[in-house]
Order: structure tokens, then C-alpha cells, then sequence
């Protein structure tokens, strides 16, 4: 996934702390332009504001950024300027979502010429699906357009096999074919719709971990070994069969288990003396 679902706390994370988040401090900047925007701030106030901001900052040189902050100001400045109020400079805050069941119905019927479930063009569906019903929860009017591109990342959030590499550039023809989705006509254009999106509320499955999302449906497909870690709740395959949390909680839990023995050992070392 490479858009950013949750401004909100990305937003009240860099206030408290005062901090810009090493991974994408892009998308701090973003939220925090936002931020000082919706305050009231006009252009210039909101270039001073993320000056202060970065003085805290050692790593990160206001006076080689500030290109790249006008740009990114003027940028969102002129994205909003003809959105309605209630949608304006507002901060994403999406934690989860779910898919109905009508529309698993018409991912899982999809099969090859052969008869067989085409378990690979299902995931590729799947993966338009999030990514649609995402951009629909992004969206800044009232208007659902079901809409996706990017289809780069649509493909490497489906996990797809290597064996289809050949197939991915034909999937999208598959479902057109099939009348999932509607492709544009001119060539230019990367926006296509999804056509099986229903406005169905029932929570068939419901994703919050965006990292992994196709997992949730092979889970629901019934494949084995799909767990949710105990501790973050991450979705993950499991390794082994006792496996409770994902790579990250594990390898916290074994520290937390070596600290527990390096202190009972120091306790019954004492009573010994
Ligand atoms: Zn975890």
C-alpha cells in the first residue's frame, strides 16, 4: 500500500513528539502542512510553522528542504482550494476495513477456461478491491468513484506467484473480459473502476493490517497457518505450529523471556549465597 491511512496519528505522533518519523518524512510533512492549513494558516505562516518545527530536528536541514516544502505547500494548497469545508485539509484515519460478502461471491466464482478456481486472477481481484473501496474511504467529496491505478502496487499487495509473471500485464484484460472492472479507453489514462462494488454493509472480513491484506482472504478462503499476532495483531503465515506472534513481537518476547531468566538466575544466585 503505498498511500498514507492514518494522518491522524502520524499527525499527533509528530506534535508529541516533536519528531519527524524516519521512514517517509515526506508524509510527516504533509500531514503537518495540512495541520497548520486547516489552523488557518496561510502559505507563507505554514512554511515559518515547519521552520520552528525542524529546528528541533538536527537531521533535517530547513534550508536544503525548503524547496521541496514550498512545492509540497503550494501542492496541497492547490488541491484543496475547491474542496467543501467538511472535506477540506482533512486527516486521514483509517484503522480498518471491511469487505461484504457479495463481493468475496464474485472474486471466488472467478475461474479459468478449464473449470478450476483461478486462485492468482481471485488475489489480483482481491487487491483491486482494497485498494478501491481505500480510495473510496480517501476520497474528498461525498462522491464514491471506485476507482484504482497504481497497478504496480496492486500486484505486489496480491502477493501474486512468480509462475503468473507473464499473465500479471493480461489480468486486467481477464476481468475486463469478465466484467469486474472497466479499463479506460485512452491509453494515457491509468484510472480503471471496479464494477463489483456494492454498497453492502455486512463485515464478511475486516482488514487492519494493511501490509498483508490478501492474507485476510486466503485465511477466509480457509488456507491454514494464517494467524493474527497476539501482541499487534499483524496478519502473518505461521512458521511454526506454536507460533503466537508475527517476526517484530517475537523476537520483543524472546528478549523479554532471556531478561525474565538473567533475573531469576540472579535471584536464585543470591539465595544460594
Ligand atoms: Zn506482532
Amino acid at each position: 500500500m503505498n498511500f498514507l491511512l492514518n494522518e491522524r496519528m502520524l499527525l499527533e505522533e509528530a506534535l508529541k513528539l516533536r519528531k519527524i518519523k524516519d521512514e517517509k518524512p515526506t508524509h510527516t510533512f504533509q500531514v503537518l502542512i495540512k495541520h497548520f492549513f486547516k489552523e488557518g494558516l496561510n502559505k507563507t505562516e505554514v512554511l515559518l510553522e515547519l521552520e520552528k518545527f525542524l529546528q528541533g530536528n538536527y537531521k533535517y536541514n530547513f534550508v536544503r528542504l525548503e524547496s521541496l516544502l514550498r512545492k509540497m505547500i503550494n501542492s496541497i494548497h492547490k488541491n484543496y482550494m475547491e474542496i467543501a469545508d467538511d472535506y477540506k485539509y482533512r486527516l486521514n484515519e483509517i484503522t480498518q476495513l471491511s469487505i461484504p460478502k457479495r463481493e468475496l461471491d464474485v472474486i471466488t466464482a472467478l475461474k479459468k477456461t478449464n473449470g478450476e478456481e483461478d486462485l492468482e486472477l481471485q488475489k489480483f481481484a482481491f487487491s483491486i478491491l482494497v485498494t478501491a473501496r481505500l480510495k473510496n474511504l480517501l476520497r474528498v467529496n461525498e462522491e464514491k468513484l471506485d476507482l484504482f491505478d497504481d497497478h504496480r502496487e496492486i500486484i505486489k499487495d496480491a502477493q501474486l506467484s512468480n509462475e503468473v509473471k507473464t499473465r500479471k500485464k493480461r489480468m486486467l484484460f481477464e476481468l475486463k473480459e469478465k466484467g469486474l472492472i472497466e479499463v479506460p479507453l485512452k491509453i494515457t489514462s491509468t484510472k480503471c473502476k471496479a464494477l463489483f462494488i456494492t454498497n453492502d454493509t455486512d463485515k464478511e472480513i475486516t482488514i487492519t493490517d494493511f501490509n498483508n491484506s490478501i492474507l485476510y482472504f486466503l485465511k477466509w478462503k480457509g488456507e491454514k497457518g494464517i494467524i493474527d499476532c497476539a501482541k499487534c495483531n499483524a496478519i502473518v503465515r505461521r512458521k511454526t505450529n506454536n507460533q503466537k506472534y508475527c517476526r517484530n513481537c517475537s523476537v520483543d518476547a524472546d528478549r523479554e523471556l532471556a531478561r525474565n531468566r538473567m533475573k531469576t538466575n540472579r535471584i536464585l544466585s543470591s539465595i544460594q549465597k
